[in-house]
Order: C-alpha cells, then sequence, then structure tokens
C-alpha cells in the first residue's frame, strides 16, 4: 500500500472520531512512526505530507536522520535509556517517554536547548509497561522545576493491547484527566496542553477521548522493511 492511500484512509477516521467527539481534526497531529521501515518508506511518508516522524532506537533515528536531516518533526517514542540520551538529544525535537527523575536530569545535561517532553504514563498499570504510576504523575512534574531544559508539553501513554474497547477508553480518559491536573499546576516549564496516545489499533478512541498526537506505525508506513 502506498502510504498516500493509507493516509488518507487515516485522515477520514480522524475526521469521524473528531466529529464523534465535536473536536476540530486539526488539532490532531500524526506521527508517522517508522521504526520498522526503511529510509526511503519515510521519505514516502514525507512527500504524502507527512511532518513528524517517530523513532524509538538510537540507530534507527540516526540512520534517518543522516539522509532526511531537518526535514522532519523528530520525535523519540521509545523507552530511553539514560546513557542514550547524548547520542540523540541533538536530533530529537520531542522525547515522549520521561518516565523518571535521572532520565529528565540527563536530558537537561546534555541539551543546549528546551526539549520538549511528555511524561509517560503507566496508566493501565500494566507490569511490563514503562512509565510513571498514575498517583506520582502530580509530584513527579513538581520535581521537573529543577531541570529547565525540559519543558513537560503533555502526557503520553501505550494503552494494553487488548480489543476490549471499554478499557481501552478508560486508559485514555484517565490520562485526559491527568492532563487537566498537570495543566491545573500552571507551571510555566509544563504547559501539558499535548496528549500522545493512540496507535494504528486505537487510535480512533484516543481521540475522541482527546488525543492531539497520534503515533501511527503499522497502519500507515507499515511494519516491514
Ligand atoms: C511502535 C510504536 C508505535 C506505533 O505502533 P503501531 O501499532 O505500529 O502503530 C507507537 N508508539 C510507540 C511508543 C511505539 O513503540
Amino acid at each position: 500500500m502506498l502510504v498516500k492511500d493509507n493516509l488518507s484512509v487515516i485522515k477520514q477516521e480522524i475526521a469521524s472520531a473528531s466529529e464523534k467527539a465535536n473536536r476540530n481534526p486539526e488539532e490532531v497531529t500524526i506521527i508517522a512512526v517508522t521504526k520498522y521501515v526503511t529510509i526511503e518508506r519515510a521519505q514516502e511518508a514525507l512527500d504524502a505530507g507527512i511532518v513528524h516522524l517517530g523513532e524509538n532506537r538510537e540507530e534507527g533515528l540516526l540512520a534517518k536522520y543522516e539522509v532526511l536531516q531537518d526535514k522532519p518533526v523528530w520525535h523519540f517514542i521509545g523507552s530511553l535509556q539514560t546513557r542514550k540520551v547524548k547520542g540523540i538529544i541533538d536530533y530529537v525535537d520531542y522525547i515522549h517517554s520521561l518516565d523518571r527523575l535521572s532520565l529528565a536530569k540527563e536530558i537537561h545535561k546534555r541539551a543546549n536547548r528546551t526539549i520538549k517532553c511528555f511524561v509517560q504514563v503507566n496508566v493501565s498499570k500494566e507490569e511490563s509497561k514503562h512509565g510513571i504510576e498514575p498517583e506520582e504523575v502530580i509530584a513527579f512534574v513538581n520535581q521537573l522545576s529543577e531541570y529547565p531544559n525540559v519543558q513537560v508539553v503533555g502526557l503520553m501513554t501505550m494503552a494494553p493491547f487488548t480489543e476490549d474497547k471499554v478499557f481501552l477508553r478508560q486508559c485514555f480518559q484517565k490520562l485526559k484527566s491527568m492532563q487537566e491536573d498537570v495543566k491545573g499546576l500552571q507551571l510555566a516549564y509544563a504547559p501539558c496542553t499535548e496528549l500522545s496516545m493512540g496507535m494504528s489499533n486505537d487510535y480512533s478512541i484516543a481521540i475522541e477521548e482527546g488525543a492531539t498526537m497520534i503515533r501511527i506505525g503499522t497502519a500507515l508506513v507499515g511494519s516491514e522493511k
């Protein structure tokens, strides 16, 4: 499938989910997750009008950056080891996986500008998922005042792999409600206006519940090299 054909299907889905929720579809930004695919396929996504690309590994990011440079807006979406920060920090615009203070400290130290970060929250409380526990989000955000290069633009979650739409919806609602709580703190370094939630299998529900950035790999660019 051509990326542009997949994109037009996704855009229709965005339009209908937005309409259901009385939202403006332009509030929803698509991040094309290119971690599974080639540089050529990432280029095809850019040619189709995609602006935002997401990668989850240093190697993948750097290989694509070498060719595509600053044409896309770059998002780092995967769990991030502290020792890897140095290698990626100059190339990323957004980091979606801020989940511990030691990582905030390292981002602050290595960055020579403000980095737009999402605090990753383990909404579904699965053992295997990374992210801050929901009860700890507010305390965590408060502690980030020590690291001014870290700007909390929003919250991010990865919903569990399940067909249970009710459960998925509850996860997204919970993240939305936490976003409001963080916004309510009125911290200059944590405007928290964005919600990074929704992947290939659940982005419609995520949009209905307030997603502003959806991270789509399989349904947009595919999952095979
Ligand atoms: C791989 C990945 C995605 C995209 O997943 P698809 O199901 O292929 O759309 C989104 N977010 C994160 C954090 C990922 O690692």
